[in-house]
């Protein structure tokens, strides 16, 4: 079947993102999926961003990625969420029409010059071991077929060795209606690589014609939304309300009453879920005494009935799901158009893998998405994205992509997995970043469209727009900084003229706004200022002193970032590490002393031995971080 520069395996949230980066940076690419009409299907809620995960998607947009042009084509409510607090922890989300989204994305993919889209089931990985080496060197079809490329993708997803239950019934399947991927699962169980089982769930689909909709509470979007791409202005999809309701006393009795046929309580579902995004009957043993919980009825799209129970995930047999459904004011008479169900899989231990996404063991094959251990659509993305990157420079004899934690979100979420693995489905939070404030959703493109510009994937169309959004800003700092307003911007400002800080100094005290100023700064700049750029420069004239000191901070830890340690390093033969220690260090095989220190239960003391030893020995290459 020919030979590619790049075969990505799967078409869903990672495989979309890794195949249009290498085929976009001019890679011959093939992507293969089980079925091309279910290309970025949303296997769950369809919903796009959310808190930190929002930021995600920012940053694979404005490394040059698609996922947020397409959510503000497909986005059908738009909200800015976490608004009450710091502009650090802002983050778009936006309900999307789920039909639209997988239509969008095709098309955008269809587009790229050098992608094939090929949808055929791969039975196995073919790999050559040449002495100590093993090297990817392409795929082998079901049908028997093979594909050669120089490098392989793998984001299968949830479809490795996937079972469904709802209750006491189980069966193998990908997803919803989807055949599993059992060849490949079982093969890659035997290429030496840790693995574990994870499980995650989704709620029943709804028919909203019979949703007495009168007794939840509407829901509107944001009047203004906020896009989640660079290159948008504005949202033009028409916009729907969702709804607000709760379940009651009868939902809890129903569920209680049936527990014992909850495959999660049973002991039938072996995979570990996410403690953060427990189901419906989870939550009721858990939190006994609460009278009631939330659920929202969102729309799945605006040509479709389908309606979406967020806060109903569940793996309860189907009558006890229609039960339940019932048990809700306004939902009395509502009629299910799919049950729910949760799904157990494979995913391998993401310690396996190198910065890049690189297996350590076998070069040439990356891991992307949920089959690292994640969960969501962003997570999947922005590792699709940075596998993307890293095959496409790795093939072309560049060095790789790797982001750091003071990068980005993705920097932290890749670290975390390579240093710590996951013990249960990964999602994204913004505690788990150290420097929020640098690490906002504003200035997603100051921190990376620079990174994607040089690995080929940023347009000419960014990157001009990108130039001119940082000449505006350096314009309107200057000004805010030497400019004391006239007696006529006094008045508007509400200062007296014996008052006349400079523009900047005003901006920082608490009641000021910049917005107050847009008329002036347009005239200055003589055109409108870019979207966004007024918060940004906002933001960081109030915070300045937080921020420098989060820079300082930065530096220490690009430091240690700095000191690598050779992957075949001898731990051993380290005097003063603990053999407990040396194995944590063995097992990780760390690239930085920085990652080596954020390894569970290695010491402070054990790092600073590590430091000492690697500066005396003269340590190795690494790579280093951008
Ligand atoms: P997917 O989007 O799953 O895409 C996998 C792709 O791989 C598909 O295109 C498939 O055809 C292809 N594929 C698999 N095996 C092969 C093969 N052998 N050959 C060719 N192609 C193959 N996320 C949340 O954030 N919150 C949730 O509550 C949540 N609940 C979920 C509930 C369910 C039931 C499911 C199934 C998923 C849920 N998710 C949830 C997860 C979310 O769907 C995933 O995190 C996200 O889609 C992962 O993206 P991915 O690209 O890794 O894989």
């Amino acid at each position: 079947m020919g030979k590619y520069d790049v075969v990505v395996v799967g078409a869903g949230h990672a495989g979309c993102e890794a195949s249009r980066a290498c085929a976009r940076i001019g890679l011959k690419t093939a992507m293969v999926t089980m079925n091309i009409d279910l290309i970025a299907q949303m296997s769950c809620n369809p919903a796009i961003g959310g808190i930190a995960k929002g930021h995600l998607v920012r940053e694979v947009d404005a490394l040059g990625g698609v996922m947020g042009e397409i959510t503000d084509r497909a986005g059908i409510q738009f909200r800015l969420l976490n608004t009450s607090r710091g502009p650090a922890v802002w983050s778009p989300r936006a309900q999307c029409d789920k039909k639209l989204y997988r239509l969008y994305m095709r098309d955008a993919l269809e587009r790229e010059a050098n992608l094939r889209i090929l949808q055929a089931e791969v039975a196995e990985l073919l790999i050559e071991a040449k002495r100590d080496l093993r090297r990817v060197s392409g795929i082998r079809l079901r049908d028997g077929r093979e594909v050669r490329a120089g490098a392989v993708i793998v984001t299968t997803g949830t479809f490795l060795n996937g079972l469904a239950h709802v209750g006491e019934m189980k069966y193998t399947c990908g997803r919803n209606g989807e055949g599993a991927s059992i060849l490949l699962g079982d093969q890659l169980r035997t290429l030496g690589l840790q693995w574990t089982r994870l499980k995650t769930g989704t709620p029943p689909r709804l028919d909203g014609r019979t949703i007495d909709w009168s007794r939840f509470d509407p829901q509107d979007g944001d009047a203004d939304p906020t896009p989640f791409s660079f290159l948008t202005d504005r949202i033009e999809q028409k916009q729907i309300q969702c709804h607000l309701g709760y379940t009651t006393e009868e939902t809890r009795w129903i569920l209680s009453q049936n527990i014992h046929r909850s495959p999660l309580y049973s002991g039938q579902i072996e995979g570990i879920g996410a403690r953060y995004c427990p189901s419906i009957e989870d939550k009721i043993v858990k939190f006994p005494d609460k009278p009631r919980h939330q659920i929202f009825l969102e729309p799945e799209g605006l040509d479709t009935h389908e309606v979406y129970v967020n806060g109903m995930s569940t793996s309860m047999p189907v009558d006890v799901q229609a039960a339940m459904v019932a048990s809700i004011p306004g939902l009395e008479g509502a009629e299910m158009m799919r049950p729910g169900y949760a799904i157990e899989y494979d995913a391998i231990d993401a310690r396996e893998l190198a910065h890049s996404l690189e297996l350590k063991e076998i070069k040439g094959l990356f891991l992307a998405g949920q089959i690292n251990g994640t969960s969501g659509y962003e997570e999947a993305a922005c590792q699709g994205l940075l596998a993307g990157l890293n095959a496409a420079a790795q093939l072309s004899g560049k060095d790789p992509v790797l982001m750091s934690r003071t990068d980005a979100y993705t920097g932290i979420l890749i670290d975390d997995l390579i240093s710590k693995g996951t013990d249960e489905p990964y999602r994204m939070f913004t505690s788990r970043a150290e420097f929020r404030l640098h690490l906002r959703i504003d200035n997603a493109d100051e921190r990376l469209t620079e990174i994607g510009y040089r690995a080929g994937l940023v347009t000419n169309e960014r990157w001009q727009r990108f130039q001119r959004k940082k000449m505006q800003k350096g314009a309107i700092v200057d000004w805010l900084n030497t400019i004391r307003p006239d007696s006529q911007l006094c008045e508007k400002l509400g200062l007296s003229l014996d008052d006349r800080p400079t523009l900047a100094q005003w901006l920082r005290r608490p009641e000021a706004s910049i917005v107050m100023l847009r008329p002036e700064i347009e005239a200055k700049l003589e055109e409108a200022p870019s979207t966004g750029i007024l918060a940004t420069v906002e933001t960081e004239m109030k915070y300045a002193g937080y921020i420098a000191q989060q820079g300082r901070q930065i530096q220490k830890l690009k430091d240690a970032e700095r000191k690598p340690i050779p992957h075949a390093f001898a731990y051993q033969e380290v005097p003063g590490l603990s053999r407990e220690i040396q194995e944590k260090l063995l097992r990780v095989r760390p690239e930085t002393l920085g990652q080596a220190r954020r390894i569970p239960g290695v010491t402070p003391a054990a790092i600073a031995v590590l430091d000492v030893y690697l500066t005396v020995t003269k340590g190795g290459a690494a790579p280093q971080l951008t």
